[in-house]
């Protein structure tokens, strides 16, 4: 299925007049997330397709900063109160701290968060706090540098460095989000769960998705459950009561005391029901769902002299398209994006 690119045009009239986006299964919809490029300076096989295969959109096609800022003040005006910003690589953007400035300024915006593989968060860390980025996530799926080397591409050092400049300015609560990936880190998990412990972070294991992947899906892929099970990871984390949390991650705490592990199941638990979000591609795409393709382009809309009541409507027509669950495609690959393209 090739993407669907709805036109926004005949629709806005019909519009019932609602102050805030909800779809038609009641989810208030407050949260969008903001890629703001699709490019990155990790070669990361969960996050891409196979070498050679991924070409960065032309830097003619993706949103600028005003854009952006105009699309934001649009949602805020709809209810959306949360902003995360993603990638790609949201550091590889140049002047990035700019944007959040202008974000952080948004009447009705009281959560400004961002996403990163921390590579250069030593250099940015602190623009960011001072621009008004509430907080941060920090990807990170191993504490082997060869294995960090050989996954991404990329140095594990800078990283190292990068939380510990969110430390140091105080940049929380920061999270680190671990992809598992059997046969490459789910032997980590416990390492992992102390490092977190030993940097004040928050720890989030997440379930390998069949996205458009540089690497084989079935054989990489392993439930929550299977990580529950082993002995290294119960002699840490207290499995008995039942989880918290009523967004995507489920939280058990640490027997230690020392806070809690989150656990993200998009596979074996899916997290449909209590959705609230909505996703912009850098090249302007407004998508209700992470693994449906159906998308309709803001970019177009606002490069066409779309009024903000033109915007308005393609959120709301948005939010009417979304469906109830989200369902992945494991058959082929021609209707599937990967992460970098869509924005995690
Ligand atoms: N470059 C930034 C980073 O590394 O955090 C932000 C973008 S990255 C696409 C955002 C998140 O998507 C990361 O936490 C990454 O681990 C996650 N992700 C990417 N591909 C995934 C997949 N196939 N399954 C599960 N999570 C994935």
């Amino acid at each position: 299925m090739m993407p669907v690119d709805i036109s926004p045009i005949h629709f806005f009239d019909k519009q019932p007049v609602q102050a805030e986006l909800q779809d038609t299964f009641d989810r208030k919809l407050n949260y969008l997330r903001i890629s703001v490029t699709d490019r990155c300076n990790m070669r990361c096989d969960y996050c891409r397709p196979a070498a050679d295969a991924y070409q960065a959109e032309p830097r003619s096609h993706i949103l600028q900063f005003e854009e952006i800022e105009r699309i934001v003040q649009v949602a805020a005006s709809l209810g959306v109160n949360k902003i995360r910003i993603t990638g790609g690589e949201p550091l590889v953007r140049k002047d990035l701290p700019k944007l959040i400035e202008k974000i952080a300024a948004i009447d009705g915006i009281t959560d400004l968060a961002m996403t990163s593989n921390a590579t250069y968060l030593a250099k940015h860390a602190q623009a960011l706090k001072d621009a008004g980025l509430h907080r941060i996530n920090i990807s990170l799926d191993t504490l082997n540098p060869l294995r960090f080397k050989a996954l991404t591409g990329s140095e594990l050092q800078p990283v190292l460095d990068g939380i510990q400049a969110v430390k140091d300015v105080g940049l929380f609560p920061m999270k680190l989000n671990t992809v598992l990936m059997n046969g490459i880190n789910e032997d980590e998990v416990a390492s992992l769960i102390d490092f977190a412990v030993e940097v004040g972070a928050t720890i989030r294991f997440i379930e390998l998705m069949p996205m458009k992947l540089g690497m084989d899906w079935d054989k990489h892929y392993i439930p929550i459950s299977d990580i529950l099970a082993q002995e290294e990871v119960q002699a840490r984390v207290d499995i008995s009561p039942m989880p918290t949390g009523n967004t995507a991650a489920r939280y058990l705490p640490l027997k230690s005391g020392k806070g809690e592990v989150g656990f993200i199941m998009p596979m074996s638990d899916r997290f449909c029901e209590g959705c609230n979000r909505l996703r912009l591609t850098s090249d302007g795409g407004l998508r209700s769902c992470l693994p449906e393709d159906k998308h309709m382009n803001l970019r177009d809309v606002i490069r066409q002299g779309g009024s903000d009541a033109d915007i308005a409507a393609v959120f709301r027509r948005s939010a009417l398209i979304k469906p109830e669950i989200g369902t992945y495609a494991f058959d082929s690959d021609a209707d599937k994006r990967s992460m970098i393209q869509i924005g995690g």
